[in-house]
């Protein structure tokens, strides 16, 4: 079993329902959805947040949003609105420390977010 949770569905290991399966990057539905869309969209590769994956320098960040992008218009909510997310760090509830953003929609959204 591979020690990164996220690093374990990206290599098939761990099950997942996903919905995304492309060379670097893998979308597949939060197992405790917050709205009724909710994709995680990570690299297959470990970066442990979005800082890291963006000092990566290689493209992957622009990819990973450009496929957050490609899970909204495919769960039909690219046009009402959509959210994505990188929680970082504990204080803001990062819980897997492997770089994911959370794409939410499919209903009304307030922000802040309570
Ligand atoms: P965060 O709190 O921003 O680190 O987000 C981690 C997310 O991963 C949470 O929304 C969890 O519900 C979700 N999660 C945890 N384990 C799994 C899993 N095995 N499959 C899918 N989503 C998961």
């Amino acid at each position: 079993m591979p020690e990164c949770l996220f690093c374990g569905i990206a290599a098939g290991e761990i099950p997942a329902t996903v919905v995304l399966d492309g060379k670097r990057v893998i979308a597949f539905r939060d197992v405790n959805p917050q709205a009724s869309t909710h994709v995680l969209v990570i690299p297959r590769d470990h970066y442990p947040n979005v800082a890291a994956l963006a000092s990566a320098g290689d493209g992957l960040l622009d990819e990973l949003i450009t496929e957050a992008h490609q899970v909204a218009v495919a769960e039909g909510i690219a046009d009402s609105g959509y959210r994505i997310v990188f929680n970082t760090g504990p204080g803001a509830g990062q819980t897997v420390g492997h770089v994911h953003a959370h794409v939410l929609g499919g209903r009304p959204m307030t922000w802040p977010p309570g």
